[in-house]
């Protein structure tokens, strides 16, 4: 298609979401982008294909484009609204288009962009990484069934049918399906302006149903808007603030709030719904759950320590840490850039790694907090240096005090912020996924303990590496009745879990559950420690990871020099991306 007149190369703001099949587009894969033109409505141009880069970054194109992924870029801010599409997604929506209901291409293009942008619950939103729900046209789904020839997949109940889909959505096969389906739902409609004081109730699909006039003199009026990956899904009233819920959704995300909060203005298109928000509106609160915790809200101040433009919205995600068995913290340079709640004992944190972009990935620590089901949390601390280095301080019944993070030095300044203490708290934080960034770390606790809180101590730790990039963790030896021990493709230590006798759990170094090789060994007598070059370690030249063999004094040890350590004392894990050392203190 022939390019629009530009001299200057525009930056189009390209999204990692195909506007045809939903699904998420990772780094490389080929893609086009849809823009409308600006003199002419309604027209749709599309660029030739570029591979999709990576976050941060943007490429240019042949002709006078940078398709850009640059958070909160100023450039892209001014540019037009774009749809990002895989280029094979493209060719079948074009085509069953005109296969099924004779559209042709120009009308086709322009219904997959509106209707793309109507996916984002008002414009320039941030990325909430909502989990999409299987969104596909049965007819659709039993056609490629016959054309690929696998009739068993259609006699299979939904839920299983939707488990082979989430276990890999993103293969031909059900992005083909995605696509068709989205075909079959085009819509050639114009958008309108509605108000939201207007609106008493809208479903998605459904036409809004009209404000009743009995309520508006009953005092202030909540709303609560609901967000699918597929944009706005629902617009209630309330009457009040529903009760604090601390049940989280990865699928839903929730606005709540008085009226006045809310931007007035919207648009409607077939169905769908999008809040029209000026550029000056304060920035709008969005939650993982229907009824967010408002009062006794404790936050740290921001982790992230550079300005950033103000954004539409601030992401708030919720974990009831009474309902998980642990938490992952992804780390990079002594700041956390994610956290992952194993809301059962074998979830893996590995989907939400495999969110980040190659440059987190590759400097990541994995830092993993295991609650013990017998166990609670009951004070839950951050503690940073000015420089933005930050600890999460865990006071929990069982193991007592739990410094998770980078190495903080004694000599350091740092300070301590309380963000609960009590028996039943909620981590409440807020993430920058333009930026992989966690900005704030908060907690609510609704039997908020009265008590003096004790202090945590500040680490002492003579060992180091030499980096910046130094994180430590300790546990008591004592009292240990198993260890599993998580390895580098090596075979060396990456991290070790310790359970105690009072069912209490500990890590030390990188647990990567369900990631890596573990072994696991109960009833310990010995730890031993295989000892290893240190002016390599010093250097940083080689990656060197500390070797750790249980109870096998017996046997030989093999090439490495071993320290052989009864279970008493504590032992210290330090450890970079490169290196690691273990040593155990009486
Ligand atoms: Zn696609
Ligand atoms: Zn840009
Ligand atoms: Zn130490
Ligand atoms: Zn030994």
């Amino acid at each position: 298609m022939k390019k629009p007149h530009q001299t200057e190369r525009r930056h189009l703001a390209i999204k990692r979401r195909c506007g045809a099949c939903s699904q998420t587009i990772s780094p490389g894969e080929q893609v086009t982008a849809l823009f409308e033109d600006v003199h002419r409505r309604f027209h749709i141009w599309y660029t030739k294909d570029f591979k999709f880069p990576e976050l941060g970054h943007l490429s240019a194109s042949t002709d006078c484009f940078y398709f850009c992924r640059r958070p909160s870029c100023a450039q892209c801010a001014n540019g037009p609204d774009t749809t990002t599409v895989h280029v094979d997604c493209l060719a079948i929506f074009l085509a069953y288009s005109f296969k099924i209901r004779s559209i042709k291409v120009k009308e086709a293009l322009f219904s997959l962009h509106t209707s793309d942008l109507y996916r984002d619950p008002w414009r320039q939103a941030p990325l909430l990484c909502l989990q999409e729900q299987a969104a596909f046209d049965t007819s659709v789904f039993h056609f490629f069934v016959s054309l690929y020839d696998i009739p068993q997949l259609r006699t299979l109940p939904a839920e299983i049918r939707e488990m082979i889909r989430l276990s890999s959505p993103r293969t031909f096969f059900w992005r083909a399906v995605a696509t068709i389906s989205a075909a079959y739902s085009v819509d050639l409609m114009a958008p309108e302006t509605v108000h939201i004081r207007d609106i008493g109730h809208f479903n998605r699909g459904e036409p809004p149903i009209s404000r009743l006039h009995e309520f508006e003199s009953a005092g202030p009026m909540i709303i609560r808007i609901t967000i699918d990956s597929d944009g706005i899904r629902r617009l209630e009233r309330l009457a009040e603030r529903p009760p604090s819920c601390s049940e989280s959704s990865t699928c839903l995300a929730y606005i709540v709030e008085l009226e006045a909060a809310i931007p007035q203005k919207a648009l409607l298109l077939g169905g769908r719904l999008k809040l029209d928000i000026p550029v000056s509106w304060n920035s709008l609160r969005i939650w993982d759950t229907p009824g967010p915790p408002i009062k006794h809200l404790h936050f740290s101040p921001r982790l992230t320590l550079r300005s950033q433009r103000i954004e539409t919205a601030i992401q708030y995600r919720t974990i009831n840490l009474t309902a998980i068995s642990g938490i992952t913290l992804f780390y990079s340079q002594g700041m956390p850039f994610g956290i992952f709640a194993h809301r059962i004992a074998t979830s893996s944190a590995l989907r939400s790694y495999q969110h980040f972009s190659k440059l987190r990935q590759d400097t990541s620590i994995w830092i993993y907090l295991p609650i013990a089901a017998q166990d609670t949390v009951v004070c839950l601390v951050l503690r940073q240096t000015p420089r933005g280095r930050t600890n999460l301080l865990v006071r929990t019944r069982l193991c007592g005090d739990i410094i998770l993070g980078p190495q903080l030095q004694p000599t350091q300044e740092s300070k301590d912020y309380l963000l609960a203490a009590g028996a039943s708290i909620t981590m409440i934080y807020n993430e920058l996924p333009h930026y992989e960034q966690v900005n704030h770390i908060g907690a609510y606790c609704d039997t908020a303990s009265s008590q003096d809180l004790q202090p945590f101590e500040m680490h002492t730790c003579e060992h180091s590496l030499e980096t910046s990039a130094t994180y430590h963790s300790a546990a008591p030896l004592n009292s240990v009745t198993s260890i599993t021990v998580f390895r580098h493709a090596d075979g060396a230590c990456r991290g070790i879990l310790l359970e105690y006798e009072n069912h209490g759990l500990r890590a030390v170094g990188e647990c990567r559950i369900g990631v890596d090789a573990s072994d696991h060994y109960t009833e310990p007598t010995r730890i031993c420690v295989g000892k290893h070059d240190s002016t390599a370690l010093l250097h940083e030249q080689t990656h060197e990871h500390v070797h750790v063999a249980i109870d096998s004094c017996a046997g030989q040890h093999g090439i490495h020099e071993w320290d052989c350590y009864h279970m008493s004392g504590v032992l210290h894990f330090v450890f970079s991306k490169r290196s690691s050392l273990i040593f155990i203190a009486n």
